[in-house]
């Protein structure tokens, strides 16, 4: 067995730390976790390189996109499971998941009267997407992804995604992202301002963390400094739908 390095060791104290839900009553750690941890930690490679021709869906739906460039468009939300990150603040139930073929997702699309579908997760990187975005391309639909940065793309995927939304989790973001529509940050106590990557991005969205009054005024006085970048509230989250 490879010993745990320091820094996953690290990170496990961390996570105890904050009394995580990550480790079970006799203080091992919880087998999807332990699992996923180092990768978070140590690598930008995909966690899986399948041939794509089946995916792990956590959930399908229609919806507003809530964010960023693209606010109120109807769209239709192919949520993959799975991720190579586990943040301490993360509210998305990514774990459970279908097994789909790229046909029975195009048609759950095709159900539905819509423009364009957003992959997001979970990481959605951390699976082969390339037949499924080739699929809905050829379809004529549009199609965003969101992603954590962390993962290099299969350049391939360019052809086929047309907006690329990238929500930073860690302190900078892979090489291989050759081209970001809107960088999306939240604004809380780690959020420091002179890591955002402004270069690389159309687009610079700051969203206040929880809508919290403190965070929403740190957020104006930083556009005052930047008043190229803008501020992203979540309106699914105000109108109170998914
Ligand atoms: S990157 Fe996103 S989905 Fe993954 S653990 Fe962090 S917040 Fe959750």
């Amino acid at each position: 067995m490879v010993e745990s390095s320091f820094i996953d060791r690290a990170f496990i104290g961390i996570c105890r730390g904050f009394g995580s839900r990550l480790f079970r009553k006799d203080g091992s750690m919880r087998r999807e976790h332990r699992d996923a941890a180092p990768t978070a930690l140590g690598s930008a490679l995909p966690a899986e390189r399948e041939d794509g021709r089946v995916l792990n869906v956590n959930e399908m739906f229609w919806s507003i996109e809530g964010e960023g460039v693209r606010v109120g468009e109807p769209t239709f939300f192919v949520r993959l499971a799975g991720c190579n990150l586990r943040c301490l603040f993360c509210d998305t139930d990514f774990a459970s998941f279908e097994e789909m073929t790229v046909d029975d997702i195009v048609s759950e699309v095709q159900l539905r009267d819509v423009t364009w579908v957003c992959i997001t997760g979970g990481e959605p990187l951390c699976q082969n997407i390339l037949p499924v975005c080739r699929s809905l391309f050829r379809n004529n639909y549009r199609i965003h992804i969101e992603t954590n940065g962390t993962i290099d793309p299969d350049p391939r995927l360019y052809e086929y995604i047309e907006h690329w939304t990238v929500s930073p989790k860690t302190q900078s973001i892979t090489p291989g992202l050759t081209y970001i529509t809107e960088l999306k940050y939240v604004v809380g106590k780690g959020f420091r301002e002179e890591r955002v990557e402004e270069l690389r991005s159309d687009y610079i969205y700051l969203q206040p963390e929880s809508s919290d009054p403190e965070h929403s005024q740190r957020t104006l006085d930083i556009l005052r400094r930047h008043p190229d970048w803008r501020i992203s509230c979540r309106i699914h989250k105000i109108l109170d739908v998914q």
